[in-house]
């Protein structure tokens, strides 16, 4: 079978997810086991969320609204923007996926701090374009670096804001100064699937640079703080030129009925919102007093999660965590063999989480 597979498909390294508990279950033979390793919301989902879906169920055998007109209209109050500034996803990966469609073809380049979320590698190799990759500085995004790495093949710049695996952000002033200095033809992609965790008021937010004459992309999703992962929903806010070419390419019914109901209802979820907030800073808050008095570095974050560093191979340290059944992420993949991320759980599962550590690291009681 010769596909005639172009070399720039073939050389994408796939994505490599956090283990799902399923699979942890299955393969070691262990129940009750739990997952630190994804930015779940460790809450569940958004109580209004389900209640939505009920109600949308019966209708199970319609089409999706398409337009998604009910959510665009929520979300456009909700943010202060007009529906036309938005695209709605199947998860903002979506969107990312879009983008390179519309935006990149072969020999073109993006910027991509490193490290930072793999997909951006993805969606720019898949439209055979080439991913630039700017060291990050410590922990945060080099701004200035990124600056000085555009060249005239240069299409899209990749900011995360807070930054995964990080949880590095970036200032209101300094966004601001490296917006400036973009040529008008680069196209910033600004994503914010953190953007609700964040403590500290400096932080930057896209959706103050949009402008019909900037190319700034804010994405969003309802995978994190509104506890939606499995069932797909992101969005983009950018100018109405730019969503109606991503409207074009955009699946019709990328975003699945229940998804739509979902989303809505959750926005109004202003009570789970603020308990979910209520529960991730008391954990990191909690974890980082912990892991600093087993002497281990933690590193700051403005996240659901962080990293910290495990003085001994990470992989290693995943696997032993495993047999405790609980699941870790090792940073390896990202370029920091040592390090381990997790997103603060609920209480007992950040107990459940140090009891195991102390055990695998052996560290005394
Ligand atoms: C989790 C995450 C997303 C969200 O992806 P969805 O497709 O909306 O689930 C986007 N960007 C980053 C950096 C993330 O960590």
């Amino acid at each position: 079978m010769n596909l005639n597979i172009p070399d720039y498909i073939k050389n994408i390294s796939p994505y490599v997810p956090g283990k799902p508990i399923e699979a942890l279950e299955r393969e070691y033979g262990i129940t009750d086991s739990i997952k630190l390793a994804s930015n779940e919301n460790p809450l569940g989902p958004s109580p209004l969320a389900m209640n939505a879906i009920q109600t949308a169920l019966g209708n199970l055998h319609r089409y999706p609204d398409g337009a998604a007109f009910s959510l665009l209209d929520r979300l456009s109050r909700h943010l202060g923007v007009t529906a036309s500034q938005i695209v709605i996803g199947n998860g903002s990966d979506d969107i990312l996926g879009m983008l390179s469609i519309a935006l990149l073809k072969s020999g073109d380049e993006t910027i991509i701090p490193s490290s930072s979320f793999l997909m951006y590698e993805i969606v720019t190799q898949s439209a055979g374009a080439v991913p630039v990759k700017v060291p990050l500085k410590g922990l945060c995004l080099d701004l200035e670096g990124m600056l000085a790495a555009i060249t005239d093949r240069t299409r899209m710049i990749f900011v995360c804001n807070p930054n995964n695996p990080t949880g590095s952000m970036i200032t209101h002033d300094a966004m601001a100064s490296f917006l400036n200095a973009v040529p008008e033809n680069v196209v910033v992609v600004i994503d914010e699937a953190y953007i609700d965790f964040v403590r500290d008021d400096t932080c930057a937010f896209g959706l103050n640079f949009l402008d019909e004459e900037r190319a700034v992309v804010t994405l969003r999703t309802f995978s994190k703080v509104y506890g939606l992962a499995g069932l797909r929903i992101g969005y983009g806010v950018m100018p109405s030129r730019l969503a109606e070419l991503l409207n074009r390419i955009r699946m019709p019914f990328n975003a699945n009925s229940l998804a739509q109901a979902a989303a809505s209802a959750a926005l109004d979820d202003t009570d789970f919102l603020e308990k979910t907030l209520g529960v991730i800073h008391e954990g990191l808050d909690y974890l980082y007093g912990e892991l600093g008095r087993r002497g281990l570095k933690t590193f700051p974050t403005q996240s659901n999660f962080f990293l910290f560093d495990v003085g001994r191979d990470a992989k290693w340290f995943f696997e032993q965590m495993l047999h405790h059944g609980v699941i870790v992420r090792a940073m390896t993949s990202y370029g920091y063999p040592e390090y381990v991320r997790i997103n603060a759980g609920l209480p007992e599962e950040n107990r459940r989480f140090l009891t195991a550590l102390d055990n695998v690291l052996g560290l005394p009681k």
